[in-house]
C-alpha cells in the first residue's frame, strides 16, 4: 500500500493520496488544496476516483469542489457533516469565508465498505469532533485514517458543536479496538493504536464514571 502525505490548505491538514502499489487509481483522504494535490497526481500518473472526508470542517474539505471537479471523483461524507461541509453551518464562518460548497455523492455510514484504488476502505463512526465524524479503515493493511478524532497524543477539539463524551466512546470503544493499526491522523505525524492505549493524556478519563 502505498500512502502520500500532503499536509496543505489554508490550516495545514492532512491530505493522503492513498491506493495499492500496483494500482493506477487512487483514494484521496481530506483534499485541503486542489491544485497542489492535482499536480501531484499528475506527476504520479494516478487517476483519483474517490475522495473520502473523515468530517465536514472546512480545512478538510477546502479543495473538495476543485478536485472532484478535475478528476470526476465520487465524494463520500457522513450525512451529519452535510451542511458544514457545504459551508452552511455557523463554525468557521469568518475561516471558512471563500469555501467552495463541497456535496457528496455518497452518505457513509457505520460499517460501509468503499472498494477503492485496490484497497477496501471500512467506515467507522466516530462522532465527537463533529456529528459526522468518521474514520477509514483498511483492515488488510493494519491501518486506520483518522481524521480529527485521534492525533499522535491528542484528539480533536470538541467545542465546536462537537460533544467529548462521544468522543471518548469514539477512542476507547471502536478505535482502541484495533490493536496493531497503524494511525494516519488529520493533522501532524502518524501514530499508533499501541501508542495511544499508552500515551495518549485523554487515557485518563477511560475509567473515570463520566465516560463509562
Ligand atoms: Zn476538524
Ligand atoms: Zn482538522
Amino acid at each position: 500500500m502505498e500512502i502520500i502525505v500532503i499536509p496543505c490548505g489554508p490550516v495545514m491538514a492532512n491530505s493522503y493520496i492513498v491506493r495499492r502499489e500496483d494500482s493506477p487509481t487512487c483514494a484521496v483522504i481530506d483534499p485541503a488544496d486542489a491544485p497542489l494535490l492535482y499536480g501531484e497526481l499528475q506527476k504520479k500518473g494516478l487517476t483519483c476516483t474517490h475522495i473520502l472526508l473523515t468530517h465536514g470542517h472546512f480545512d478538510h474539505v477546502w479543495g473538495v469542489a476543485d478536485l472532484k471537479e478535475k478528476t470526476g471523483a465520487r465524494v463520500y461524507l457522513h450525512e451529519a457533516d452535510a451542511s458544514m461541509a457545504a459551508g452552511k453551518a455557523a463554525y468557521f464562518s469568518a475561516m471558512s469565508y471563500g469555501l467552495k460548497p463541497c456535496t457528496a455523492d455518497e452518505f457513509v455510514r457505520e460499517g460501509d465498505r468503499i472498494e477503492a484504488a485496490g484497497l477496501t476502505f471500512r467506515v467507522i463512526e466516530t462522532p465527537g469532533h463533529t456529528q459526522g465524524g468518521v474514520c477509514y479503515a483498511v483492515d488488510e493493511e493494519k491501518t486506520v485514517f483518522t481524521g480529527d478524532t485521534l492525533f499522535c497524543e491528542s484528539v480533536g477539539r470538541t467545542d465546536l458543536g462537537g460533544d467529548i463524551h462521544q468522543l471518548m466512546d469514539s477512542l476507547f470503544q471502536k478505535l482502541y479496538a484495533l490493536g496493531g493499526y497503524t494511525v494516519y491522523p488529520g493533522h501532524e505525524e502518524s501514530t499508533t493504536i499501541e501508542h495511544e492505549k499508552q500515551f495518549n493524556p485523554l487515557n485518563v478519563y477511560r475509567d473515570h464514571p463520566w465516560f463509562s
